[in-house]
């Protein structure tokens, strides 16, 4: 698989630690309202990520955070917390409003197909691990003590800037956005592990520490949850390209100081989903929700579909005319496919080699735009059984998840646990070479309208007459 890789600034061939096993890290929502389609652009794209690479013969190890504390409204540490901000204005706790717009973020991951990480751990259980890990620095002299807070000295690394390939522009996006200089910083550049003084003393959330009552930094949430649970050598760590500085910047900086060696050695950033004139955000006003869309008369899966049109690092547009075209695109689709009929024989070489082109799409930085083209050219096939289609559009929706393949095709026969076992018993008979007894088998069930058809994964069925 290759990949561009953030870190050097190239596209790359994508080879993890250990062959065949990835550990994959992913920042997650900070939860203090709904996520927006832009958030979920992202998430799509790590989604779409972690199924290639399954699908392309990895096993895949993945974790991601949820921020229920210390994610300033301004990345560079200073403005207030936004989960205290919602939870004021939404007259609620802290704890009530994270409950709330994680489950919503759960509900809208379900609705877009994107599937929830085998690990997803909240910034609030795990401060003693970062604890651990800001002694570490402040003893290894990474890290000290000033106006009560904890702050990391981007002065001790040779190569602090090395993610952004130090871009001066986006360098100092962190001081034009970060309105006020804080006085407790011995650099302009170093950033807080952990909160004792805050600005704001109504801080609803704090922690005993060795170094006084208070809170986590948003960075170090991802260097202590992703450590926690993948270990010190990371394979791949991602987010949206805002993510770049300070955010992953720090993360960086943090974790190798803390481990003593490299931490992740690829860096994959999805672009952002722009209105018109400006990012996707709640600080801008712009922001539109998986419900707005449902609202709208749209399906969700359509603005998948419309992500997946496009390639992710690149700057994706949305207008409603865009998503409107896009849902009758997929619309048309969902019913092309939905005509197709599960006969004929499976033609195992021409599955291979759409599957292979499919795959090579994806392997090539993740063409997500190419791999929906061999799937129209799999339809247009005319030399395709209805069979094979279906097994292909089947195989490529573990990637695409876009719910393809139509309840006709996967509806289950009322007596489908007595028909497996009739397959099962068929396949015995074929082992023990009792052909004729096996082929009994067969056509009892063709008479009862059930057709088997022996695949390279086994024996399926499909039903000829439904009602
Ligand atoms: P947040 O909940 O603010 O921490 O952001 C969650 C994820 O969404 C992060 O990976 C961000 O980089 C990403 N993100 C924020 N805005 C956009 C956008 N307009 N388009 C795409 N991704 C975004
Ligand atoms: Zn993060």
């Amino acid at each position: 698989m290759k990949l561009y890789n953030t870190l050097s600034h190239k596209i790359e061939e994508f080879i993890p630690n250990t062959p065949e096993v990835v550990k994959m890290y992913t920042c997650g929502p900070t939860v203090y309202h709904f996520a927006h389609i832009g958030n979920l652009r992202t998430y799509i794209a790590e989604d779409v990520l972690e199924k290639a690479l399954k699908y392309t013969g990895y096993y895949v190890q993945r974790a991601m955070n949820i921020t229920d504390v210390g994610h300033l409204t301004s990345d560079s540490d200073s403005g207030t917390d936004k989960m205290v901000d919602s939870a004021i204005a939404e007259r609620k706790s802290v704890l009530e409003i994270a409950e709330f717009y994680t489950e919503a973020f759960w509900k809208d991951c379900k609705r877009l197909n994107i599937r929830k990480p085998d690990v997803v751990s909240k910034a609030t259980d795990n401060i003693d691990v970062y604890i651990k890990i800001i002694e570490k620095l402040l003893k290894d002299g990474f890290a000290y003590q000033s106006n009560g807070n904890i702050y990391f000295d981007i002065t001790k690394l040779d190569d602090y800037y090395k993610l952004t390939n130090h871009k001066a522009d986006e360098m100092v996006t962190g001081v034009r956005d970060g309105v006020e200089e804080d006085t407790g910083k011995r650099n302009q550049g170093d950033f807080v592990l952990w909160f004792t003084k805050s600005k704001f003393q109504d801080q609803e959330l704090k922690w005993d520490s060795p170094f006084g009552v208070g809170y986590p930094g948003w960075h170090i949430e991802c260097t202590g949850i992703s450590i926690e649970n993948l270990g010190e050598y990371l394979d791949i760590h991602c987010g949206g390209v805002d993510n770049i500085f300070p955010h992953h910047t720090n993360e960086i900086a943090q974790s190798e100081s803390y481990l003593g060696h490299k931490w992740c050695n690829y860096w994959f950033h999805g672009e952002h989903l722009n209105t018109k004139n400006a990012k996707m955000s709640k600080s801008q006003g712009n922001i539109i929700t998986v419900s707005t869309l449902i609202d709208e008369g749209y399906k969700p899966l359509a603005y998948r579909y419309m992500c997946l049109n496009s390639h992710y690092r690149k700057i994706l547009e949305f207008t409603f005319e865009s998503l409107k075209a896009n849902n009758a695109a997929y619309l048309k689709l969902l019913n092309r496919i939905s005509m197709i009929k599960s006969e004929g024989d499976f033609q195992d070489s021409a599955f291979n080699d759409y599957n292979e082109k499919f795959m090579n799409a994806l392997k090539d930085d993740l063409n997500t735009a190419n791999a929906m083209t061999v799937l129209f050219d799999v339809l247009k096939d005319e030399s395709l059984t209805g069979l094979t289609k279906l097994d292909l559009i089947r195989s490529f929706d573990k990637v695409l998840s876009l719910d393809l393949i139509s309840e006709y095709h996967e509806k289950e026969h009322p007596q489908h646990e007595e028909i497996m076992a009739l397959i099962e018993k068929r396949a015995e008979f074929k082992k023990q070479h009792k052909f004729t007894e096996a082929d009994g088998i067969r056509g009892e069930l063709a008479a009862r309208g059930i057709e088997l058809v022996d695949t390279r994964e086994g024996t399926i069925y499909k039903m000829t007459e439904v009602d």
